[in-house]
This record gives C-alpha cells, sequence and structure tokens, in this order.
C-alpha cells in the first residue's frame, strides 16, 4: 500500500496556525506583510505568485505584488530588492522566478538581507543553513520537503537519504536539512551514474530535477518514502512530476503527489516564514 500525502490538507492545517499568529501580531499593531518582486511576465510565475496571494488573504498577510516592465538588468532588479527589503513595514522578500536571460537568482538574491530572506534567495542564507546558523530561511520549497516529512512522521536520524537534484533553491538546501536531521544523504545529479542503483539506497527518496517520469519502478526501494518536487509542463497541459506514480504506487510507501504533494506546502511555509520574520523583527522593535 502506498499513502498518497495531501499536501493541500497539510497546507490547510498550516494556515489555521498561521492565521492565529497573524491575528496576535495584528492585535499587536503589526501587520505581516511579504513583498514579492515579479521580473518578468512568465505564465507559471503569475500562476504562482495568484497562488501566494491566495494563501496570504486566508492567512491575514499583506502580501504587495511589484511586477516590473519590459527585461530588468540584474543591478534593476537588485535594486527594487534592496528598495523593498528597506521598507520597515515589510517583513519579507520574495524574488520571483524565472528571472531574465542571464540574470542569476544567486546575485540578485544577495540583495536581501537574511531576517527579510523568508525564500532563501541569499547565499547568504544558504550558508547559514550549511553552517547549521539557527534562525535562517530555507527555500520555501526544500523546507515543505522536510515539513511533509515531519507532518507523515517519518522518522529522519539514521536513515539514508537521496536527493535528486543540486540547485541552490531546492537540491542542496533540502539535503542540508535531511543532513541537519541526521540522515545519511546522498546527492545525486545529471552526472550520477547508475541514478537507480543509487536510488534504491535511499529510505527516503526526494526527485527534484525538473525531469518528468525520470524516477521508475526500478529506482525505488520497496517502503521507501518518495517526495516528488518536480513541476514540469505537462503534455495536454497541467504539471508532471518527476516520479513515475503509476509505476512506484505499490512500491513505495508513501508519495507525493504532482500537484497537490509539495506545491500548496511550499506557499504555506512561506506564509510561516513571513510570520517569523514579522514576529522577530517586532521583538527586536520592542
Ligand atoms: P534546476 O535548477 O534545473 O536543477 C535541476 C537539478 O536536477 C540539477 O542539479 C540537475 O543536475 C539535476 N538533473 C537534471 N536532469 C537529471 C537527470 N536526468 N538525472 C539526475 N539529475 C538530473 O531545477 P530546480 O530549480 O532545482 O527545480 C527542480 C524541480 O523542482 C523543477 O521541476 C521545478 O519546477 C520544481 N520546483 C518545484 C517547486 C514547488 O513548489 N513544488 C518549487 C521550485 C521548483 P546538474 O546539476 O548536474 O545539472
Amino acid at each position: 500500500m502506498t499513502h498518497l500525502v495531501d499536501g493541500r490538507t497539510i497546507a490547510v492545517t498550516m494556515a489555521t496556525a498561521a492565521a492565529a499568529a497573524a491575528a496576535v501580531l495584528s492585535s499587536g499593531g503589526i501587520t505581516p506583510t511579504l513583498a514579492v518582486l515579479v521580473p518578468t511576465d512568465d505564465a507559471g510565475a503569475a500562476w504562482y505568485v495568484r497562488s501566494i496571494q491566495r494563501a496570504a488573504g486566508r492567512t491575514g498577510i499583506t502580501c504587495q505584488v511589484h511586477r516590473m516592465d519590459g527585461t530588468p538588468s540584474a543591478d534593476q532588479i537588485a535594486g527594487r530588492l534592496a528598495d523593498l527589503s528597506r521598507d520597515p513595514a515589510v517583513h519579507g522578500v520574495v524574488c520571483q522566478t524565472p528571472l531574465p536571460p542571464g540574470v542569476a537568482l544567486s546575485g540578485v538574491g544577495a540583495a536581501i538581507p537574511a531576517g527579510k530572506d523568508v525564500d532563501g534567495a541569499n547565499p547568504a542564507s544558504l550558508g547559514g543553513l550549511a553552517a547549521g546558523l539557527p534562525g535562517v530561511f530555507a527555500p520555501a520549497t526544500a523546507a515543505a520537503v522536510l515539513t511533509i516529512l515531519g507532518h507523515e512522521r517519518i522518522p529522519l536520524s539514521g536513515r539514508r537519504a537521496v536527493v535528486v537534484g543540486r540547485s541552490a533553491v531546492v537540491g542542496k538546501p533540502a539535503a542540508l536539512m535531511l543532513l541537519a536531521g541526521h540522515a545519511t544523504v546522498t546527492v545525486a545529479h545529471s552526472r550520477t551514474q547508475d541514478l537507480p542503483a543509487v536510488c534504491r539506497e535511499a529510505d527516503i527518496l526526494v526527485a527534484a530535477a525538473g525531469r518528468p517520469q525520470l524516477i521508475g519502478a526500478d529506482h525505488v526501494r520497496p517502503g521507501a518514502v518518495v517526495i516528488d518536487v518536480g513541476t514540469s509542463p505537462a503534455d495536454g497541459g497541467g504539471l508532471a512530476g518527476d516520479v513515475d506514480a503509476a509505476a512506484v504506487t505499490g512500491i513505495a510507501s508513501v508519495l507525493t503527489p504532482v500537484p497537490g504533494g509539495v506545491g500548496p506546502v511550499t506557499t504555506a511555509v512561506l506564509m510561516r516564514h513571513t510570520l517569523l520574520a514579522a514576529a522577530r523583527a517586532a521583538t527586536s522593535a520592542g
């Protein structure tokens, strides 16, 4: 039997807790506020920003969306991120991807100070995560992977985890967080030899490659927990994960679907991070 994780229900539970925390902040005169900078008119980004706005609305967080016209340069994007970060009324700042050609998130993300870097875009946040510093915000998607594992009560300590993908926004931070949870972690990537054999070592397999159907039956050890982070455009519309869900059903003990798995929890994590940032700002101001 494979248990299919219901990310939407986890997100609703998180939203309820977040709304209560937002109400406490509001009663203290603080309006938790998230600013999202959108540097391109990418359709996927627009869809994701709308889901952030809906989650904020449900939670009692003010969500500002700042769209940039044309094809802004790295300096222009970094400048806007720095301006938004300077605003004391803004507690969290997100730089929505994709970025214009030639602009790297690691470059512009450095303009967001760690305290407001609620989606872990600043390389300093990744460094803090690697160093095990407290209070650092991980990228929301990577944090969502760990949130789901926690919600499903999957033990990490001493277990073998394999993360497929080594990007700074998903694979690396997810691997670091699994390591912090005392898992024994392997990070696989496009040069990994015999990926199925590497993946079969995993008690916990995190697929974050952005390659539909990459993970099939021969990648999954019986009873493994499989977290599918991939979101690629599916043939005929919709989203495709990295995991061939039909093939691994009956082999994996736990599987996150796409859509409806990691995605909704990611948005809920962003709200949780924003509230934490607002609470910390309030504490340091008081
Ligand atoms: P990325 O920057 O393109 O990184 C992909 C990683 O996968 C790279 O490390 C790459 O290896 C590796 N890879 C690619 N093909 C592979 C293969 N055949 N075998 C093994 N490894 C392979 O992507 P990303 O930003 O990390 O995103 C990964 C996926 O997560 C995408 O589908 C993205 O849309 C999705 N995502 C979902 C959410 C969510 O909320 N659910 C949020 C963010 C991203 P190399 O390093 O060797 O190139």
